[in-house]
C-alpha cells in the first residue's frame, strides 16, 4: 500500500502521458476489488440483521428491515436503491460464486457488476446458477463492454425463461403510459413514458429527420431540431396518427420469426425483447399454446400503426454466429454500408461506451488509405469518433470474423469485438480452433503490432 502511494505521488507529478494512463486503468482494477469486498460486507451485515431479528423474534413481517440504510450511510449514498443492491449481492455470492470470483479479482467494475445481476433477478436461482456456468466457460463474454451492452446480453439470456412473463409484464407497462410537463427555471420539462414499439418509433423518427435537416445545413442543434419537430408534429399538424415514413430495424433469427424459436429479437435503438411480441406484431397470428401478446393488450394502439413489414436477409458464417452479409441484391453502396455496420456493431465499438451506432467510422482512417468496407469501418457514437482523432490513438481491424478491432491508446489496449449476430456469444468452429489461418493470424498481428 506504502509503495503504492509513493508511486502514484511520483506519477502524479512526473509522469507521462502513457504512465498516468496505465495508473488510472491499474487502479480500477484495486478499487473493484476494494469494492466487491464492500458488497461481501454489505451480505454479512444483512444476514446478521436478519439473525438477530428472527432469534429476537422482531421484524417478523421484514427480517433485513435496516440492514439497507445501514450500509448505505456507511457508503455515503442514497438509501433508496439499496434494499435492491442487497437483492443483488445475495444473488451474487449465493448463485453466481464464479462472477463472485471474477469481482473479486477486480475483472468488473460495481456498475459492470449490477449491470449482470439486474436481469438475473427476474428469473430463477437454477438459472442463474447455470448462467453463471456458461459466463464460467466463456470468460470473455464481456470484454470491454460497456454496462448498456452488458445488460441487454444478460437480458437475451433471460428472456429465454420468461416469454410469456414478458408479454405480461409488457401489457403492464403500456398500461402506465404518460407524459408530464413541469416548470423548469425558463422552460417547461417534458417527460413520459410510451410503449416500447412507440416510443422507439418516435426517438428514430426525431433522430432520423434531425439528422437529415442538419445535413442539409440548418444552423440549429440536433436536440433544438428534434424539440422543434415534436412540437411542429403533434401542435402545427390535426394528424391522428404520428406520421409513420421510418424504419425501426428488428433483427431476428428465421427460427425465431417463422418456427415459434424463443432466441429473442434485437430492436434496434431499445435492445432484446421477446420474440413471442415480435411475431405476433409482424408475423400475425399467435402460434398454438403460447400466450398471445396482441390478444391480451386491452387497447388496440398496435392497430392505429400502419406497418409494412419488410424482411431483408442477413447471413451468418455456416455453422457460425457472425454476421458476414446482407441481402445478396443489396450491393454495398455506402447507405447499406452503414446500415450493415448499424445492424453488426449496434453498440459504439469503443470500449466500454454506452452510446449508440451514430456513426460509420473508418477503422485505419480514409486519408491514411483506409478503405471503405466493412471489415475496415466501424459503428461508433459521435463523441468517440471524434476522441479517436488524438494523438496516440490508434485502431486497427485484427480479425473479420467475429469482426474485432484492437485498440490502442496511451499505452492501454483493448480488444472490440462486434456482438453475436445469434446467441449470447461468439461460436467458434470447434475443429479448426488450433490451426486455423485466422487464430494464426490474430496472433501474429497481436505479437508484431508496435505500442
Ligand atoms: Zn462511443
Amino acid at each position: 500500500m506504502q509503495e503504492l502511494e509513493t508511486r502514484l505521488a511520483w506519477i502524479e507529478y512526473h509522469g507521462t502521458k502513457d504512465e498516468c494512463a496505465r495508473a488510472i486503468e491499474e487502479l480500477e482494477t484495486v478499487t473493484s476489488a476494494y469494492h466487491y469486498h464492500q458488497s461481501a460486507l454489505a451480505h454479512q451485515l444483512e444476514k446478521e440483521v436478519f439473525r438477530d431479528h428472527e432469534e429476537r423474534g422482531v421484524n417478523i413481517d421484514d427480517l433485513t428491515r435496516g440492514a439497507a440504510s445501514t450500509v448505505a450511510m456507511a457508503r455515503s449514498q442514497d438509501p433508496s436503491t439499496y434494499r435492491g443492491k442487497l437483492v443483488s449481492y445475495r444473488i451474487l455470492f449465493e448463485d453466481t460464486p464464479n462472477l463472485a470470483q471474477c469481482y473479486s479479482r477486480g475483472e468488473y467494475t460495481e456498475a459492470q457488476i449490477e449491470a449482470i445481476l439486474s436481469p438475473l433477478k427476474k428469473i430463477d436461482a437454477e438459472y442463474r446458477t447455470a448462467f453463471d456456468d456458461f459466463l464460467r466457460q466463456n470468460p470473455d463474454m464481456f470484454e470491454s463492454q460497456g454496462t448498456r451492452q452488458i445488460r441487454d446480453t444478460v437480458t437475451k439470456f433471460t428472456l429465454q425463461y420468461l416469454e410469456d412473463d414478458q408479454c405480461h409484464e409488457a401489457e403492464d407497462a403500456a398500461q402506465k403510459r404518460h407524459i408530464r410537463f413541469h416548470r423548469d427555471g425558463d422552460l417547461i420539462r417534458f417527460s413520459g413514458c410510451l410503449p416500447v414499439i412507440q416510443g422507439v418509433a418516435l426517438r428514430e423518427h426525431l433522430r432520423h429527420t434531425s439528422f437529415t435537416i442538419k445535413q442539409h445545413g440548418d444552423p440549429r442543434t440536433r436536440s433544438q431540431i428534434e424539440a422543434d419537430l415534436l412540437v411542429a408534429n403533434l401542435v402545427s399538424g390535426s394528424r391522428k396518427k404520428l406520421p409513420l415514413a421510418l424504419s425501426l430495424n428488428l433483427i431476428m433469427t428465421d427460427r425465431s420469426l417463422f418456427l415459434g424459436d424463443k432466441e429473442p429479437a434485437f430492436l434496434e435503438g431499445y435492445g432484446y425483447i421477446s420474440s413471442q411480441i415480435i411475431r405476433e406484431m409482424i408475423a400475425g397470428p399467435p402460434i398454438d399454446g403460447e400466450v398471445s401478446y396482441r390478444n391480451s393488450t386491452q387497447e388496440n394502439y398496435l392497430e392505429q400503426l400502419d406497418t409494412v413489414t419488410e424482411i431483408v436477409r442477413l447471413y451468418t458464417a455456416p455453422g457460425d454466429s457472425e454476421l458476414v452479409a446482407m441481402d445478396s441484391k443489396a450491393r454495398l453502396f455506402p447507405e447499406k454500408l452503414r446500415a450493415f455496420l448499424r445492424v453488426r456493431d449496434r453498440y459504439c465499438r469503443t470500449p466500454f461506451c454506452n452510446g449508440l451506432v451514430e456513426e460509420a467510422d473508418h477503422i485505419i482512417q480514409h486519408h491514411l488509405g483506409g478503405e471503405t468496407s466493412a471489415g475496415n469501418g466501424d459503428g461508433k457514437c459521435s463523441l468517440c469518433n471524434k476522441a479517436k482523432e488524438l494523438p496516440g490513438w490508434d485502431e486497427y481491424m485484427a480479425l473479420d470474423n467475429p469482426h474485432s478491432i484492437i485498440i490502442n491508446n496511451m499505452g492501454m489496449r483493448y480488444l472490440s469485438k462486434s456482438p453475436p449476430a445469434t446467441g449470447l456469444v461468439h461460436q467458434p468452429f470447434p475443429q479448426l480452433m488450433c490451426d486455423s489461418k485466422w487464430i494464426q493470424g490474430f496472433r501474429r498481428r497481436l505479437v508484431q503490432h508496435p505500442g
